[in-house]
């Protein structure tokens, strides 16, 4: 069953075409990463899925529903963390979680103790004395004390340390086991790699990617490492080889994913000692999509 449903879905800012028919669609139980360059067109997509913003065209369905004419009911079923958390100066983190956790239904108090304590987070200050990140974890606990079908998180870790990172992962991993659903909008490789099931790529408005991240290794080259008896002849004038780099019996290079099968087969009349093959990052998917542009923007890319 699709949680989320999203068809061609167009969205101009005046004249500026921010989405250009996109479509997104994510089933119940899945950790869908949706990812993307800054300025891509990601919060966007968000923010007409929540209802917060009204789409030019195309067709949008989350929980069974509409989200600009159910979203009152809607927002009862779902948990949304955006990327700029602003909070309310006057009331402390804990009256915050407290609050935002009864609109949804109310949340076992054991479970709300559980997360303040994995986060480390101090509930009886006000929240206009937390840090960006302290502020972050506010609304990120927020969330996961809620007993929602979906969870929906805009760059959920931009402000938290590494280890906060991890308790971030641990906590989604959790609501993976309890079978939800969580869409997770983010330009952290990493992260979306440790985390999701399936992912969609999108750039300048446009998805130009969606599938598992098994299914889009085939995008990209495997990285080889491999000794052998007999000095390897012949690689240099294959169009799937790259980055060749031979000395005497010790050879390394990277393949075109497709042709690994019948490189391997290449390889066995050399007399293999030790091979070592690594598939390629995430990383290398984006390098192989973003190119040149990526290699020199990789800190804003990153995050
Ligand atoms: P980031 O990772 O930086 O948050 P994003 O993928 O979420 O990026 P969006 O915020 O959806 O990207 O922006 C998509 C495009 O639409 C960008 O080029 C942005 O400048 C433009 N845009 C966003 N909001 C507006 C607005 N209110 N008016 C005009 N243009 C806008």
């Amino acid at each position: 069953m699709s949680v989320i449903d999203i068809e061609k879905l167009t969205k101009y800012y005046g004249n500026f075409l921010a989405l250009n028919e996109v479509d997104l669609n994510v089933k119940q139980g899945e950790v869908f990463g949706f990812i993307g360059p800054n300025g891509a067109g990601k919060t966007t997509t968000l923010r007409i899925l929540l209802g917060m913003l009204r789409k030019n065209s195309g067709t949008i369905r989350l929980l069974g529903g509409d989200p600009w004419h159910d979203a009152v009911r809607l927002h009862r079923r779902l948990a949304y963390v955006p990327g700029e958390v602003n909070l309310w100066p006057g009331l402390t983190g804990g009256e915050v979680i407290d609050m935002l956790g009864k609109l949804r239904g109310g949340f076992e108090g054991e479970r709300r103790d559980k997360l303040l304590e994995r986060f480390k987070l101090d509930p009886r200050k006000k929240c206009g004395a937390y840090s960006t990140g302290n502020r972050q974890k506010v609304a990120l606990i927020a969330a996961l004390v809620s007993d929602v079908e979906l969870y929906i998180f805009d760059e959920p870790t931009s402000g938290l340390d590494p280890l906060m990172e991890m308790v971030f992962r641990e906590s989604v991993n959790e609501l993976k086991k309890e079978g939800k659903t969580v869409l997770l909008s983010s330009h952290i490789l990493s992260e979306v790699e440790a985390l999701c099931d399936r992912i969609c790529i999108i750039r300048e408005g446009q998805i130009i990617e969606n599938g598992t991240f098994d299914e889009l290794r085939h995008l990209t080259r495997t990285n080889i490492t491999v000794d052998t008896h007999k000095p390897i002849t012949g690689l240099e004038d294959m169009k799937e080889v790259h980055n060749l780099i031979q000395k005497c019996n010790h050879t390394q290079f990277s393949v075109d994913a497709e042709k690994i099968d019948s490189m391997l087969k290449y390889l066995t009349q050399f007399g293999v000692q030790s091979l070592i093959s690594v598939p390629p990052t995430l990383e290398e998917l984006f390098i192989s999509y973003y190119g040149l542009e990526y290699t020199e923007n990789k800190e804003t890319i990153r995050g």
